[in-house]
C-alpha cells in the first residue's frame, strides 16, 4: 500500500517534499504507519526561509489593527474546530482525546494573550528630557524567525511561541517534530483561512538538516527549541555561535516532595495524574514522589489501587491513557523496569503485558510503579519520558530538598503539604523555575512565562508570556529634536541633558 506524503506548508500552500527522503509517521494504537512526512533539504530549507524573508516587510508593516484582528480569527476558528485537531494528536501521538484537548486549550491560552499585542509591544516616551528633546522607544520584530519542536506536545508547544511571533510582527519557519507532524499543517491551513498573508507562517519538515539549516542559516534570526537536554545544548550552543537569538527548553526530572502532613488521598489523585497523563510524555509530569517517612507505605498502596482501576487503550475511546509514541520508546521507557530489578528497587506494579482496550500491536506500556529507587540507579538519574513513577524514601524535608536541588534538571517541582510555613519554605530553597503548592503539574498560565532551570533551559528568556514578547522583539531607543534654526553653534562636548 502506498502511503499519503505530507508535505511542507510554504508561502500559504502545501509543498510537496522533493528531496527524496520521507520518514513513517505511525498511528501508536495500531502500531502501523499511517502516511509519510516529507524531510527537509537544504533547497527546501532556503525556499522555507526565503519565503518568511519575502512576507516579512509586508506583515511587519500591515497596520495593527489588521494583524490583531487575524489573530482574533485565528483565535474563534482554532477553538470552533479544536475538537478536530485533537483528533489529529490523538492519532499520531497517542494521547487520549481529552489530554489533547486539554493541550490546545493550553495553546489557546497564548494565542488568547498574544491577541492583546498591541498593548505589550507599546514603546515608551519621556518629553524634555533635554530641552526640546523627547526620547522614546519603539519595540520591532526581529525578522523571520525558527522554532523546533518536540513530538510530546505536536500542538501547544509551536503555540507557545508562533501567536507571539507572529502577532509582533516577525515571519517563522516551524520545523515540527516527525514523529507527529500533521497538527503543524492543520495549524497553518487555519491560520491562512484567518487571514495571514502568505510566507508569514511556514512549515519545514525534517530532521537533523533541517534543524541545522535553521541554525545556521543568516536570514533567520532567532531560534526557539523545545526538545531533549542534548540536542537544546547542541541549538544552544550552535546557533549562539551563529549570532542568534536562542532559547532551548531541555528535558526534565521532575520532584514531588510529599510532607507527612499532607492529604494522602489528594496527593495520590495528583500523584497518578501528573505521573502517567499523557502516558508520561509530558515534561511537567512528575516522575519521582520523595516521600518523607513515614508516609511512604500508606502513600504507596494508595497510588497502587489507583493505578489497578485505570483504563489504558485506544485514546479515541474512553480510556484513561494511550499507548507511547513510538515502539522504540515503549521498548526503551519498559526496559527500565528491568534495570530497577537489578538496582535493588522494588517494583511495585510492573506495566508489561497489561490488557488495553485496543489493538494489540500498538505500542503499549501500563502505568507503572516502583519503590526504593536508589539515586545512584539510571531509573533515578536517566529522563525516562514514560508511565514509570519511582518513590525515593528521604527522613527529612531538608533530606528531599538536598535530593531535588541535586537533579541536573530543575524544569518543574511541587510539594504536597498542609503547612504553609513549609510550602512558602520550600518556594524559597528550591532551585527549580516552576512550583507546585499542592499542584503537580505546575504549567504557568500564558501571561506568565514557562522555562525551568540547569540543564532544562539554555539562554536567559523563557517561553511566552512578557518574556514571549520580550524574546520576539528588540527595542530602539529614539532621541529627537526639532530645533528652531536660532539653537545652532558648535559644541564637540559629549552631549549631556
Ligand atoms: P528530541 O530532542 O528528540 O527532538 C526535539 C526536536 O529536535 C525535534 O524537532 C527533532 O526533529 C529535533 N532533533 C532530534 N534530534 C536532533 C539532532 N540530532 N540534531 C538536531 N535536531 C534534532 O525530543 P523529543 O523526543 O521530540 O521530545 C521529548 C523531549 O522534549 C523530552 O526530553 C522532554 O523533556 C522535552 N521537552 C521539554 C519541554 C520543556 O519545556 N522543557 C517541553 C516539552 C518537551
Amino acid at each position: 500500500m502506498t502511503l499519503p506524503v505530507l508535505p511542507h506548508w510554504i508561502g500559504g500552500v502545501q509543498r510537496p517534499g522533493t528531496s527524496g527522503r520521507t520518514a513513517p509517521v505511525f498511528d501508536p494504537a495500531f502500531g502501523v504507519p499511517t502516511r509519510l512526512v516529507a524531510l527537509a533539504d537544504e533547497a527546501e530549507l532556503n525556499e522555507a526561509v526565503a519565503s518568511a524573508k519575502a512576507a516579512f516587510p509586508i506583515w511587519r508593516n500591515l497596520s495593527i489593527t489588521k494583524r490583531q484582528q487575524i489573530m482574533f480569527r485565528f483565535r474563534e476558528l482554532l477553538n470552533e474546530r479544536k475538537s478536530e485537531l485533537a483528533l489529529i494528536l490523538t492519532s499520531e501521538h497517542g494521547k487520549v482525546v481529552s489530554d489533547a484537548l486539554g493541550e490546545i486549550t493550553r495553546g489557546l491560552e497564548v494565542v488568547e494573550l498574544a491577541t492583546g499585542f498591541p498593548h505589550l509591544i507599546k514603546g515608551e516616551f519621556s518629553e524634555n528630557v533635554s530641552t526640546d528633546v523627547d526620547v522614546y522607544s519603539t519595540k520591532g520584530p526581529l525578522g523571520v524567525v525558527g522554532i523546533i519542536s518536540p513530538f510530546n506536545f505536536p500542538a501547544m508547544v509551536p503555540m507557545w511561541f508562533f501567536p507571539i511571533a507572529v502577532a509582533a510582527g516577525n515571519t517563522v519557519v516551524l520545523k515540527p517534530s516527525e514523529k507527529d507532524p500533521s497538527a503543524a499543517n492543520w495549524l497553518a491551513a487555519l491560520f491562512t483561512e484567518a487571514g495571514l498573508p502568505d510566507g508569514v507562517f511556514n512549515v519545514l519538515h525534517g530532521d537533523k538538516i533541517a534543524v541545522d539549516g535553521l541554525l545556521e542559516h543568516p536570514d533567520v534570526k532567532s531560534i526557539s527549541f523545545v526538545g531533549s537536554t542534548p540536542i537544546a545544548k547542541y541549538v544552544y550552543e550552535t546557533a549562539s555561535r551563529n549570532g542568534k537569538r536562542v532559547q532551548a527548553l531541555g528535558g526534565a526530572k521532575n520532584h514531588m516532595l510529599v510532607l507527612p502532613d499532607a492529604d494522602l488521598e489528594l496527593t495520590a489523585d495528583a500523584a497518578i495524574n501528573a505521573g502517567f497523563g499523557s502516558a508520561g510524555e509530558r515534561c511537567m509530569a512528575i516522575s519521582v514522589v520523595v516521600a518523607v517517612e513515614p508516609v511512604a507505605d500508606a502513600l504507596i498502596e494508595k497510588i497502587a489501587t489507583r493505578i489497578a482501576a485505570l483504563t489504558i487503550g485506544d485514546g479515541r475511546r474512553s480510556c484513561d491513557m494511550g499507548p507511547l509514541v513510538t515502539e522504540v520508546h515503549r521498548d526503551k521507557v519498559a526496559s527500565y523496569i528491568d534495570i530497577a530489578a537489578e538496582d535493588g528497587a522494588t517494583v511495585v506494579v510492573d506495566g508489561r503485558g497489561i490488557e488495553v482496550d485496543g489493538d494489540p500491536n500498538g505500542f503499549w506500556l501500563g502505568p507503572t510503579l516502583i519503590d526504593n529507587v536508589p539515586t545512584t540507579s539510571r531509573v533515578y538519574t536517566d529522563e525516562i519520558f514514560g508511565p514509570l513513577l519511582s518513590v525515593v524514601r528521604v527522613k527529612t524535608y531538608e533530606e528531599g530538598v538536598a535530593l531535588i536541588n541535586a537533579s541536573q534538571y530543575g524544569n518543574g517541582t511541587a510539594i504536597f503539604t498542609n503547612d504553609g510555613r513549609a510550602a512558602r519554605r520550600f518556594q524559597n530553597e528550591i532551585e527549580v523555575g516552576m512550583i507546585g503548592i499542592n499542584v503537580p503539574i505546575p504549567v504557568p498560565v500564558a501571561y506568565y512565562s514557562f522555562g525551568g532551570f540547569k540543564d532544562s533551559a539554555f539562554g536567559d528568556s523563557k517561553a511566552y508570556g512578557l518574556q514571549g514578547f520580550h524574546f520576539f522583539t528588540r527595542e530602539k531607543a529614539i532621541t529627537s529634536r526639532w530645533p528652531d534654526p536660532s539653537q545652532g553653534g558648535i559644541n564637540l562636548g559629549f552631549p549631556q541633558a
